[in-house]
């Protein structure tokens, strides 16, 4: 008896904080929504692109209902609820009325449109959040703005039919002696096709194979790489909905005889169906740095972090990180061209570099694409720093050591910050930021000074401070190619 009610109070006490527990963990919140036109200009496509901010990680999809002349997109957001007060008012080219509704599900949103749109028309993904960016995790909704009436009759028969691409094969081969890598892909195609490739630098390294006369088929769509020469590879339906086109995504942009693409006939007797290959050699990244003393005529590009949709840190008086970084990275150059160098900033205006709501990795990637594009002889990252302890000050640089002067580079750059600024030492330390490592050339990643400290955010707002740590960079690469050209001189 005394033992059942032990048990009785134990269940009773565990369950009060187990329903509360479940029901506010049950639901995320959807918390923003907001939208404009995005372009990929590698993949073709020009869509509205429709984002909503949600609390915690959950799955959606959408679904085509479609009637008379116009279609319905409705996307179901799962494990979500609309925050309190938040606002559904969606009115565009694409979109003519939004509406929403909560169920058991999760929150279905219904998207009104003032065209017809088929199944590949639209695509329903999420983002991941990322605390330092200040992103939440997101649902994005992106619907083509030119529907494609040839993709819309096919999706009446979803069953693949006619001539169509069988498979994709790749292989490596490293040449033992020289240790360049090479890579191979092979579409296999159930019928004779014509294939073409182009290159395309913006927003990404990419290398279209635009296959003409078969459908992707049941192919895989997507191929993930180790980024030594690829990143990955997906197949998609070619331009206007005919034949197929392979995307390559590149960590560095090839030139014309990078490449080389051909055809190979059917050999039944080998059971070979006819072949598109596709050769990649990749040029060997220039280990040998030979640097002169001196900033005139040297190519350097800054990079300001964040930018438009991305604020970066936040100061307790509101200053935000993209700002201050700008600030600096503009009067940097300013220096830097009256000493007769040729500056390039990713950005010169508050803007996202690759588009609103790009994944981090594409936001990142257009903007060593420049630096790597350009040739440039270093890149210098610009950033402040936030820290959950206010009382956090100072300055720091970070380093990935992929040539033997980027650990120069970053001393350099901290020691003339330090006396230029005259903040604390947070010294200089190496990182994995994908800046600073995916760049062919030394580069640095600079945290000027601390948001989350008052003074440190009140010298960060300051023309004085931003103009002091500019010359402190300035005085830092001169007298990093100084140091670099004698190092190369005693080899
Ligand atoms: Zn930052």
């Amino acid at each position: 008896m005394r033992r059942t009610v032990m048990w009785f109070l134990l269940l009773w006490c565990l369950s009060i904080p187990q329903v509360s527990l479940a029901e506010s963990a049950a639901k995320a919140e959807i918390t923003g929504i907001r939208s404009g036109p995005f372009v990929d200009k590698g993949l073709g496509t020009n869509v509205m692109r429709y984002v909503f901010d949600v609390s915690r990680p959950v799955t959606a999809e959408g679904f085509v209902v479609v009637g008379g002349a116009s279609s319905r997109l409705s996307v179901v957001i799962k494990d979500a609820v609309p925050a309190e007060g938040l606002g559904l008012e969606v009115e565009d080219e694409v979109v003519s009325r939004a509406s929403s509704a909560v169920n058991s599900v999760g929150t279905q949103v219904m998207l009104e449109l003032k065209q017809k749109i088929s199944m590949n028309d639209f695509k329903v993904f999420t983002l991941p959040g990322n605390p330092q960016a200040n992103k939440v995790f997101r649902v994005v909704v992106d619907i083509n703005r030119n529907p494609n009436s040839a993709a819309l009759d096919k999706q009446v028969e979803p069953v693949v039919q006619g001539p169509q691409l069988l498979q994709m094969r790749s292989y490596t081969h490293v040449d033992a002696v020289t240790g360049a890598s090479k890579i191979r892909m092979v579409l296999d195609s159930s019928v004779p096709v014509v294939a073409s490739a182009s290159l395309s630098s913006t927003p990404l390294p990419r290398l279209l194979v635009d296959v003409k006369g078969a459908a992707p088929g049941k192919i895989d769509r997507e191929y993930e790489f180790d980024s030594k020469i690829i990143d990955r590879a997906a197949i998609i339906p070619g331009p206007g909905g005919a034949g197929s086109r392979l995307i390559v995504d590149l960590p560095l942009m090839l030139e014309s005889g990078d490449y080389k693409l051909f055809t190979l006939p059917a050999d039944p007797k080998a059971d070979k169906p006819f072949r598109v290959v596709l050769d990649i050699d990749k040029k060997l990244p220039p280990v040998q740095f030979t640097f002169t003393p001196g900033l005139a005529n040297k190519v350097i590009v800054i990079d300001p972090g964040h930018g438009g949709s991305d604020p970066g840190a936040i100061g307790l008086g509101g200053l935000q990180e993209k700002t201050a970084n700008l600030a600096v990275a503009m009067q940097t150059k300013a220096l830097l061209q009256k000493a007769g160098a040729k500056v390039l900033l990713t950005r010169e205006t508050d803007i996202d570099v690759y588009g609103p709501d790009a994944s981090d990795v594409e936001e990142l990637k257009s903007r060593t694409t420049i630096a790597n594009n350009q040739k440039a002889d270093v890149f210098i990252s610009i950033h402040s720093n936030s820290s959950v302890n206010r009382d956090v000050s100072g300055t720091s640089t970070y380093f990935y050591q992929k040539t033997p002067y980027d650990v120069m580079l970053a001393q350099s750059i901290q020691q003339s910050l330090l006396q230029a600024g005259g903040l604390a030492d947070r010294r200089v330390n190496s990182a994995n930021f994908y800046v600073i490592k995916r760049t062919m050339m030394p580069a640095a990643l600079i945290e000027l000074a601390f948001l989350s400290n008052k003074n440190d955010e009140k010298l960060l707002g300051s023309p004085q401070f931003q103009q002091q740590m500019a010359q402190g960079i300035v005085r830092g690469l001169d007298k990093f190619f100084a140091q670099a050209s004698k190092q190369g001189g005693e080899e």
